[in-house]
């Protein structure tokens, strides 16, 4: 197959730092869509994937699946995109389109999904390469629409922290009158806060940290509880319609749950690494349930993408030049940024 060059930056170990490298691209089939990459947003899972924390990362590695980009070239069979149109492309490239996760448009739970980056590429062979590239060819139905007066840059972090955290709030139908929790303001949190203020509920954002209370305020918030303080955390009990947990280290989901009302749910989208213990109790007795979310599919994400275009929301972001990469890592290690790193993908040229 034909191949184009490009620059990216990869990851050789778990334990290399990210450097300058050039990759292949496959030259666009019938259905394909060529991509310049303009920015890449810099998600958690980037970092545990260059370092193999999952396990499953093949190197060369190259992260990255927060993509905005401007087309520079379709197949002869694409229908939904021209040259020079904004795009984005997310966490998923392709998936088995015929399985009825597939066909319900919820790509996510396709077991045979081919990720942005990590999963095997079915046209070079190897593994998928992502966004911190300059360019990147994806076939038109996993393509997504980027509304024309979004900020490209903070546009970029709604393909995996907007979706994952719009997604939920979508399937428990969030909306006014209800009392809605959002645990941790990072790059997940901080976009649950903006979603869940736009849906019209009355939104609570939980903190370890006090310092954070302006900050959620102005992001949406109605109220801000440190979470630490037993005290502010009693007063909340039995309140919450809806809790949305974006934590991904051990946390005490009890105190959570506790805080929803009858038949209130708590949905996790952060991915701690060691099991939560969850007591029964606070479930049984109230009704409650617990459960979890995965981003969202193409529809819901086209959707989500509308949703910011006409409400203008996009992510709080810091631009990075490329090889500010590593220095983002450290810093996204201790919470050090507000609230997503976006690469200027002009600094790879
Ligand atoms: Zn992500
Ligand atoms: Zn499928």
């Amino acid at each position: 197959m034909n191949t184009t060059k490009v620059k990216a930056y990869s990851a050789t170990s778990a334990t290399s730092p990210l450097a300058a490298t050039t990759i292949a691209r496959r030259e666009p089939t019938p259905s394909d869509v060529r991509i310049e990459i303009l920015y890449c947003g810099v998600c958690h899972s980037d970092l545990h994937f260059a370092r193999n924390e999952w396990n499953f990362t093949q190197y060369p590695a190259v992260p990255g699946h927060e993509i905005i980009g401007r087309v520079t070239a379709v197949g002869s069979g694409v229908k939904k995109f021209k040259v020079g149109e904004l795009v984005g492309v997310g966490c998923l490239v392709d998936s088995c389109r015929t399985c009825p996760d597939c066909r319900d448009g919820f790509e996510q739970f396709c077991t045979s999904m081919v990720m942005t980056y990590g999963s095997v590429d079915k046209h070079l062979g190897g593994g998928t390469l992502g966004g911190y590239s300059q360019g990147i060819v994806v076939t038109e139905d996993f393509v997504l629409r980027i509304p024309a007066n979004l900020n490209p840059a903070a546009a970029a972090p709604l393909l995996c922290a907007g979706i994952t955290t719009y997604s939920p709030l979508r399937h428990w139908k969030i909306g006014a009158g209800q009392k809605v929790g959002i645990v941790g303001l990072g790059g997940l949190g901080h976009m649950g806060v903006k979603f869940a203020r736009a849906f019209g509920a009355h939104v609570v954002l939980f903190t370890t940290s006090p310092g954070k209370t302006a900050d959620a305020l102005r992001l949406g918030a109605h109220e801000v509880v440190v979470s630490k303080d037993e005290k502010q955390m009693a007063a909340q009990a039995g309140s919450f319609d809806f809790i949305l947990d974006a934590v991904s280290a051990q946390h005490d989901i009890n105190a959570y749950l506790n805080l929803l009302k009858r038949d209130g749910n708590l949905t996790l989208v952060g991915a701690p690494n060691e099991p939560l213990p969850v007591a029964a109790f606070p479930l049984i007795f109230r009704r409650r349930s617990f459960s979890g979310s995965l981003i969202g599919g193409l529809p819901e994400t086209q959707e989500m993408l509308d949703f910011c275009g006409q409400h203008n929301i996009t992510s709080d972001i810091e631009l990075i030049r490329m090889d500010q990469i590593n220095e983002a890592y450290e810093r996204m290690l201790k919470s050090d940024v507000k609230y997503r790193f976006v690469i200027d993908m002009a600094s790879l040229k």
